[in-house]
Formats: C-alpha cells, sequence, structure tokens
C-alpha cells in the first residue's frame, strides 16, 4: 500500500522553510483523504484524476483546498462526478458554509450546459465499511471539539489506520479497538506537552497522549506515524519525541 503525505502539518509554515502544508493523503490516483494545503503538490493532471475525496471533518486546515481542486475539475469529469464523504454534520456543513453561491459555487448541482454536477456527497456511517477499487475504507468516530471520522483503510494485505484529529478519551479507545490490527497506525500530535490543556481542550493530542492512546490499545501497531504537528509548536514536540525513538513523524518521510 503506498500512501503519499501530500501535507502532515497541523497548520502552514514551516521553521525550515521547506514546503509541507496541511492535511492531505492521497490513497490511489483516483483518492484522496483530507483536502489541506499539501494538495498543492499535486499536478494538474493528478488533480483531474480525483474522483473520491473521504473529509475527516470540517476545520479548515482540513477542507481549505476541496474548493479550488473542484473548480480545476469542473468540465473535466463528465465520466463520474467527485465523490465527497464524511460524516452527516460534516458535509452539512461544507453545503451550508462553503458551497453556497457566497463562498463558493455549489458544484453538487450541474451548472448550465453540464450533464451532470461536479462532485456530489456521500454520508458515511462510523465502522461500517465502503469498498472503492481494491481498497476497503472503514470510518470511526474520534474525539475532535466537533464530529470527526478517522479512516481505516486497507489494501493489498496491509492495514493503515488514519486517526485524523482527535484527544484521547475511553471512547477513541472504544473505537480503535474495534478495528483489526494495524501495520501502520498515523496519530495526530498537535502540541507538546507543555500545552496539554490546550491540546485537551482544542481535541488534540501532545506526545504523552499519544502514549497513552498506544498503552490503550489492545493491538499496538506495528509503526506509528505521527502527524499534524502545529508548526509553531514543531520544534518543541520534536525534543520531546526523542524520547520516543520508534515514532516516526510523517513530514521526515511522505512516502510510504
Ligand atoms: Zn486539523
Ligand atoms: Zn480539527
Amino acid at each position: 500500500m503506498n500512501i503519499d503525505f501530500l501535507g502532515c502539518n497541523g497548520g502552514i509554515g514551516s521553521s525550515n522553510g521547506e514546503l509541507q502544508g496541511s492535511t492531505c493523503l492521497q490513497v490511489s490516483e483516483r483518492v484522496l483523504i483530507d483536502a489541506g494545503t499539501g494538495l498543492e503538490r499535486l499536478s494538474i493532471a493528478e488533480m483531474l484524476a480525483i474522483r473520491h475525496v473521504f473529509i475527516s471533518h470540517s476545520h479548515m486546515d482540513h477542507i481549505c483546498c476541496l474548493p479550488i481542486l473542484l473548480a480545476n475539475i469542473i468540465g473535466h469529469n463528465s465520466d463520474e462526478p467527485v465523490t465527497i464523504y464524511g460524516h452527516a454534520d460534516t458535509l452539512a456543513a461544507l453545503q451550508q458554509h462553503i458551497f453556497n453561491y457566497v463562498i463558493w459555487p455549489d458544484f453538487s448541482r450541474a451548472a448550465p450546459g453540464q450533464q451532470q454536477p461536479t462532485m456530489r456527497y456521500q454520508v458515511l456511517e462510523p465502522l461500517q465499511p465502503l469498498e472503492l477499487d481494491d481498497l476497503l475504507i472503514t470510518p470511526f468516530a474520534t474525539s475532535h471539539t466537533i464530529p470527526c471520522f478517522g479512516y481505516s483503510l486497507k489494501k493489498r494485505g496491509m492495514h493503515t489506520i488514519f486517526a485524523a484529529d482527535t484527544t484521547y478519551t475511553p471512547a477513541l479507545i472504544e473505537q480503535l479497538n474495534q478495528l483489526e490490527p494495524a501495520d501502520h497506525l498515523i496519530l495526530e500530535c498537535s502540541f507538546s506537552d507543555s500545552y496539554q490543556d490546550l491540546a485537551v481542550a482544542t481535541g488534540h493530542l501532545t506526545p504523552a497522549l499519544v502514549a497513552q492512546v498506544l498503552d490503550a490499545m489492545q493491538y499496538p501497531p506495528n509503526h506509528v506515524w505521527l502527524t499534524h504537528l502545529k508548526p509553531t509548536y514543531e520544534d518543541a514536540i520534536r525534543e520531546e519525541l526523542m524520547a520516543y525513538p520508534h515514532w516516526s513523524v510523517c513530514a521526515d518521510l511522505l512516502k510510504y
């Protein structure tokens, strides 16, 4: 299984000036998870091939490039609308606040001259798997400040869990423990430990909270990847991560 971490930061900018970008994962030629600023790494040809976008939640760092991606695709996907998947509340928020003809056109309605709309919405239910090409994708509920889905991804015998934005709660552990053992677990780590109160209040994790999640999991994963480091906290987080040398930071290896 190949996952490209097109964007894996919890914000924009980096202390060393390297382009990183906010959350966007490519799991196949046609399938993205989230549409943060990392999406900009794709060429126009690669953007035009996208037909499925799974959204974790409606926060800006995960959706900001979705409207602009669709504006590139309009008129180039007469074969199939782009399907936008997510929690019912996530899709309702996109409809109400983004694709409302004020912020951006409603691409779920056909424009004049179009046979079919550029995109369509599909509501997902937690722990209900969906098959797409050679990918089995299962959403599960994480514990963030608004409804948020992580995604279990199975492809060619490899199982990766992307846990999106979340803090540590028994409800998160209960969901993770309902998934099969994973080869790879991608967990967020937005703040350093000295900002734990802020992390919990904003629905995020720190290195110590990541350790708690792993301790509570019935089947610890073979590999742990950290993502969503907030750029202004990244140096402090990386210092604390020296205590956990077996974890990898997604930004250090954009593809696996
Ligand atoms: Zn986020
Ligand atoms: Zn968020």
